[in-house]
């Protein structure tokens, strides 16, 4: 017989206001753009002018009377909104501040629009840092189209933040970014949010860009290449069309190489690369491991909806794109992989998914780098890559997260991308936060509910917008079982789990076990109780606010009465069939983010 007795903290707990997350499935709708761009570069000046035709539909039930265009180069400037958040942050990002601050009037980023218009007459417009704003001569009712044409002048910053020119590796021009992109309108209004280096938020529709760059250069890009044509003046003209996007990227080099190979599910992958150093070699060995990388991802999130994707040597390090990324080229295999995956897996967590990113960065690269780590794993298990993971993969990301929560630069996952005080609590929230949400939701609601209702994710929101509350009612309904108190707790406040096994009592016929809820954060909790034998019971006690309790998980379990939320403690009973009861441990599976293991355990 043992006793442990543990005093409750009540923890100071920080609510983050409460914000509006729904969002009406049945009433869904989304603004749509289609882009004609046709820019002529000039390699010397490192500038393109340009001219883009627009064809907006407003299938919103709000007439609009403005419109509102991001210009992203004009974040490279010194004195923009993105330099001075930057040197504000706590910590700040050194090598930007002082790369802004060099930056010559010829080598800022510098998007000038020359004219506009809507259905051919002329709109004033006026532009703030990255933001223009254009009161619309003819607003646009619920269910009409406009066509705004643009003519602009832009210049390609010196300094690659995820874009620029010659980045630190001697590639030209790595283009994500690079038009005026309209402003995403939804739900929720405009997501006219000034530029300052993290997140994004599109339109969904087609582009059919046309890019004219002297004939040395190679364009390669996230879309099809319809043609090349030589224009006999020293230059050629690239033709891409990409449908049924959200952003256009491309990239230019004259340096690359490429190489492609087909995926057993026939869709085409490209490896673009300077033929310098080992890159070749390197990047050769890429190709079927990306492959076999691509099979599972699309057995395990959904199936890939577009017929090539394209991996880019360009960039400061790795930038998701529609059908394609921008990747810094000199590295190792296993890096180069690992990059890889990641980048990839944007295509269902963002570019097929289109989350909301700025608003819910979790959902993107969270729910990115909870895949990345299943996907290493796999390919690690196949001895396809050379790393070794623990047997519960994502301990290193759990244990990262709870030292990040138990530090003064905790805020709640539910803040807007940039508006986090820290990089280090932005990173933390969206992309381990993220990635910890998903895990140990496959926790409550068990691995086969979990595993198919990833799939019915994807199904039922790809080519869309979809809030978290989305994803929660898909999970809902998918497993039979109430979850928004998760997305409530998990996102939406900084309370904490922490379970403790604070009693066993062995007597002649019974075992009694006594746990404790020592947080605030309430759970369904897995007990499983090893004897000395070797033998192992494992035990589901359901809480009540699910209405219900998971059914196929890692384990059989055999199933308690439920565990009220408002109450502190709970106590069960077993038969005791004389074999030695060796220890008592709350969730063997690792899946609960508790903040401290060292309570879940008691031995005998
Ligand atoms: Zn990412």
């Amino acid at each position: 017989m043992q006793f442990k007795y543990i005093f409750l903290v009540i923890p100071i707990v920080v609510f983050s206001q409460i914000k509006v997350y729904s969002q009406q499935i049945s009433n869904y709708w989304q603004q749509k753009a289609n882009y004609q761009i046709h820019i002529d570069v000039d390699v010397k000046s490192h500038s393109y002018k340009g001219i883009q035709k627009l064809k907006y539909y407003n299938n919103s039930p709000d007439t609009l009377k403005k419109v509102y265009y991001h210009l992203f180069y004009n974040a490279f400037q010194p004195g923009s909104r993105m330099d001075i958040r930057n040197r504000n942050l706590l910590d700040p990002d050194r090598k930007l501040d002082v790369k802004i601050k060099n930056l010559k009037q010829d080598e800022i980023g510098n998007e000038k629009v020359l004219t506009l218009t809507q259905n051919g007459s002329p709109l004033s417009f006026n532009i703030d840092g990255t933001i223009l704003e254009a009161i619309l001569n003819n607003p646009i009712i619920p269910g009409d189209s406009t066509e705004l044409n643009m003519i602009f002048e832009i210049q390609i910053p010196l300094l690659c933040r995820r874009s620029g020119r010659d980045n630190a590796q001697g590639v030209d021009y790595s283009m994500g970014q690079w038009y005026p992109k309209l402003a995403e309108y939804d739900y929720m209004g405009w997501h006219a949010d000034q530029y300052i280096g993290r997140e994004f938020y599109g339109v969904w529709g087609d582009f059919d860009v046309t890019i004219d760059i002297d004939s040395d250069y190679k364009v390669v890009a996230g879309a099809d290449l319809s043609a090349i044509k030589d224009l006999n003046n020293g230059k050629s003209r690239y033709h891409f069309i990409s449908k049924n996007v959200h952003d256009f990227v491309w990239a230019a080099d004259r340096d690359y190489k490429h190489y492609s190979i087909d995926t057993k599910e026939g869709v085409k992958l490209n490896f673009c690369y300077q033929d310098t150093g080992k890159r070749d070699s390197i990047w050769r060995l890429a190709g079927p491991i990306m492959a076999e990388a691509f099979s599972f991802m699309n057995d395990r999130y959904g199936k890939y909806q577009y017929s090539s994707y394209t991996f880019i040597e360009g960039g400061d390090g790795g930038m998701e794109y529609p059908l394609a990324t921008l990747i810094t080229g000199n590295r190792g295999l296993n890096s180069l992989v690992g990059i890889s995956i990641h980048e990839l897996m944007h295509s269902w967590y963002q570019f097929m998914l289109a989350t909301n990113e700025s608003l819910y960065p979790w959902m993107d690269e969270g729910f990115t780098s909870f895949a990345t780590i299943e996907v290493l794993n796999y390919l690690s298990k196949k001895g396809l890559i050379n790393r070794k993971f623990p047997e519960f993969p994502f301990q290193n990301d759990y244990d990262n997260l709870i030292k990040f929560n138990k530090s003064i630069f905790r805020e709640p996952l539910s803040l807007h991308a940039d508006h986090y005080n820290t990089n280090y609590a932005y990173w933390e929230n969206a992309y381990t936060g993220g990635e910890v949400f998903l895990k140990q939701l496959e926790y409550i609601i068990g691995k086969k509910a979990f595993d198919q209702g990833l799939l019915n994710y994807f199904d039922k929101w790809k080519f869309k917008h979809p809030a978290p509350i989305d994803f929660i009612r898909v999970m809902e309904k998918t497993s039979g079982m109430e979850l928004d108190w998760y997305l409530e707790y998990f996102i939406y406040s900084t309370k904490d789990i922490d379970y403790a096994v604070d009693t066993i009592i062995v007597d002649k016929d019974e075992i009694t076990i006594g746990l404790t809820n020592l947080n605030t954060f309430p759970m369904p909790i897995d007990v499983q109780i090893q004897f000395e034998n070797g033998k192992k019971k494992n035990y589901h006690i359901p809480m009540d606010l699910t209405l219900g309790s998971k059914k196929k998980d890692n384990y059989e379990y055999i199933y308690l009465p439920e565990w009220n939320w408002v109450s502190p403690g709970y106590r069960f009973s077993i038969k005791n069939n004389k074999s030695k009861l060796k220890k008592v441990i709350i969730d063997p599976s690792g899946r609960l983010f508790d903040i401290d293991r060292t309570n879940n355990v008691m031995t005998n």
